[in-house]
């Protein structure tokens, strides 16, 4: 029997395991359960892609990306792994071709989808055969709580009871310790070891502004940091998605749209180009990006801003996977929090349900606004300490400045309070700025003592004074009064002067840019890149699979600085298994011994 070092040496091309990963691999080889809490990028499929290798029988592998099976398999079959699928797409003859190649023992791993598994009849013939262990792999879609739940998750227990002796091990990247519970306690988990990992992503940049010109921002930044680049842009409705990506072609830019309202083929026809071409921009609601695991996408922008931390994490999560320099960027105003509002006020579920939203939506707008370490803030929220400020994100790079802002937000209040609680910011604004519309003389607005008495600040510092403070909880947004602002409890202290509040300033922020591109030493030669790129391609198109299946951008950038001239020194590169160096050896070797002779 293999070791689990030898089968990522000799299989993935890998020479050591990241800290979990061995105790987990080792865990499940004896036969014990696992819940692996991982971020994205962390390596959780080694977890039982290795095992699976080493156990006798094959492993099942339990996943509700079906459009995302065949890229998985196909990457298991490039590396040597016997490896198949079973889901809705597939035609009934293979179907039959796989259950004879089960039956006869000669599959490692099969990806199967939890509609698929439960069926009477796919059970009775997994009773049939030896199973090496069942990997469920994005648990937390058993949690009734998350945005991913699906039903079928929750008949998953029935593998504790049908197939006690087959060790089982759940995966996920959600962090927080309530769908930690719920997938111990639908999954009967109790006994399961838990690997809970780091939550921290170096490599990803985090930055958060003030959203003043959507449109304009997302061209900057995209211009600025990231013209060839793949990357995802969400926003919050499907209409706008549509809008943007149009938008952003006009604008000579690679995009398509994402959303649940698409229609499955055309879902399934973009998600495969964003995986399969160089530096196109997916813009997408959130029904984009579970299991997407394409390690190269190099920025997540946030035109809306998302409803929870949680969200905001999972969905910036899903940029550099590779462990390469990526951005998470966002842009954010109080009329996304109204928005975000009224959608949870008109949603189903009942008041306590809505309560907790309403505590998320907070918790996400309160990390908006702060102006210590974005990345402490963050992982502090999942129950993580970080030492030190990160250095690597927007709030690090440039801090930001407060000024006191007690008596402006005692003006604020008080306009509210002296109209009565019924009107909404721009209203309040004209109020205080002593303003001649038609509304201030219209409910006689002009003769309030608050009339006028703001004149030092602007419209856009009073927007920004009024968001802090719907921020902080001062004052709420009353939404059967078409965003009219109501003072809160909050607001007694610091109207009676016992208070005293600082607030940030709103200076655009003009972060130092992040190089984020593949970082060429200075003796690479692009030439030698670009063919390497192409050789890539080639086989990738050959074989239908994306380019990054074939080799990882690193082990590329690895060729082009080690210039590996025979089989033995092609080895040495990170990603390079023997099936993969028997492969594509040849083929890379002759690109850069053509380069070397040039
Ligand atoms: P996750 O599912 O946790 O998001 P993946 O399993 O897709 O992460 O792994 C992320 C990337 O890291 C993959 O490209 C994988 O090949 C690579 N990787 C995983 N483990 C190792 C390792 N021990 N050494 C080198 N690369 C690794
Ligand atoms: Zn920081």
């Amino acid at each position: 029997m293999k070791s689990p070092q030898q089968i990522l040496h000799q299989v993935f091309g890998y020479s050591s395991f990241r800290p979990p990963q061995s105790q987990i691999i080792d865990t499940v080889v004896n036969g014990g359960d696992a819940l692996v809490l991982m971020p994205t990028g962390g390596g959780k499929s080694l977890c039982y892609q290795v095992p699976a290798l080493i156990r006798p029988g094959c492993a099942v592998v339990i996943s509700p990306l079906i459009a995302l099976m065949q890229d998985q398999v196909d990457a298991m079959r490039l590396l040597g792994v016997k490896a198949a699928f079973l889901n809705s797409t597939v035609l009934d003859e293979e179907v039959e071709n796989i259950q004879h190649q089960l039956r006869s023992g000669e599959l490692d791993l099969l990806y199967i989808a939890p509609e698929r598994l439960v069926q009477t009849r796919t059970l009775q013939l997994l009773g049939e055969i030896d199973i090496a262990l069942f990997a469920i792999d994005e648990a937390h879609c058993v949690s009734q709580w998350g945005h991913d739940f699906r039903a079928d998750y929750l008949q998953l227990s029935l593998l504790h009871e049908l197939f006690s002796s087959v060790p089982r091990i759940a995966l996920t990247a959600t962090a927080d310790a309530r769908t930690r519970e719920e997938i111990i306690v639908r999954l009967y988990l109790d006994e399961a070891k838990q690997f809970i990992s780091g939550f921290d992503r170096p490599n990803i940049q985090y930055r958060i502004a003030l959203k003043y010109n959507a449109k304009q921002q997302l061209l900057k930044f995209l211009k600025n940091e990231h013209n060839d680049d793949a990357g995802i842009v969400y926003c919050l409705s499907r209409k706008k998605t549509e809008d943007i990506a149009a938008w952003l072609t006009e604008k000579g830019f690679n995009a398509l749209p994402y959303h649940a309202g698409l229609g499955p083929e055309i879902r399934q026809r973009h998600q495969s180009r964003f995986l399969r071409e160089d530096g196109l921009i997916i813009v997408a609601t959130i029904a984009f990006g579970m299991g997407i695991d394409k390690p190269d996408v190099r920025f997540v922008a946030h035109l809306d801003m998302p409803k929870t931390v949680e969200s905001y994490y999972q969905e910036t999560g899903r940029a550099g996977r590779d462990g390469l320099p990526a951005n998470a960027w966002l842009i954010y105003g109080l009329q996304d929090v109204i928005k975000l509002r009224q959608m949870m006020a008109s949603s189903d579920g009942n008041e306590e349900y809505k309560r907790a939203e309403q505590h998320r939506l907070n918790a996400m707008l309160g990390f908006c606004e702060i102006t210590s370490c974005r990345r402490q803030v963050l992982l502090s929220y999942f129950g993580e300490k970080l030492e030190q400020p990160c250095g690597n994100c927007d709030t690090c790079l440039e801090p930001v400045d407060t000024w006191n802002g007690t008596e402006a937000c005692r003006m604020a209040i008080s306009a509210a309070f002296r109209t009565d609680q019924r009107f909404g910011v721009n209203h309040l604004i004209d109020v205080l700025r002593g303003s001649h519309s038609d509304k201030i003389f219209q409910f006689e607005h002009q003769n309030l003592p608050v009339y006028g008495i703001g004149k030092d600040l602007d419209n856009n510092q009073w927007r920004s004074v009024y968001r802090q403070l719907v921020a902080r909880g001062y004052m709420s947004v009353d939404l059967d009064r078409f965003g009219a602002l109501r003072l809160e409890e909050k607001c007694r202290p610091l109207l009676r002067g016992e208070e005293n509040i600082e607030l940030r300033k709103d200076n655009k922020v003009k972060v130092a840019k992040q190089q984020t591109k593949i970082q060429l030493a200075a003796e690479v030669d692009i030439a030698l890149w670009e063919a390497l790129r192409d050789c890539r391609r080639m086989f990738a198109e050959d074989l239908s699979v994306p380019p990054y299946v074939v080799f990882h951008d690193s082990t590329l950038q690895e060729m082009c600085l080690r210039l590996p001239q025979t089989m033995e020194d092609f080895e040495m590169l990170s990603g390079v298994g023997e099936r993969k160096l028997e492969k594509y050896g040849p083929g890379f070797i002759r690109v850069i011994n053509d380069h070397l002779d040039s």
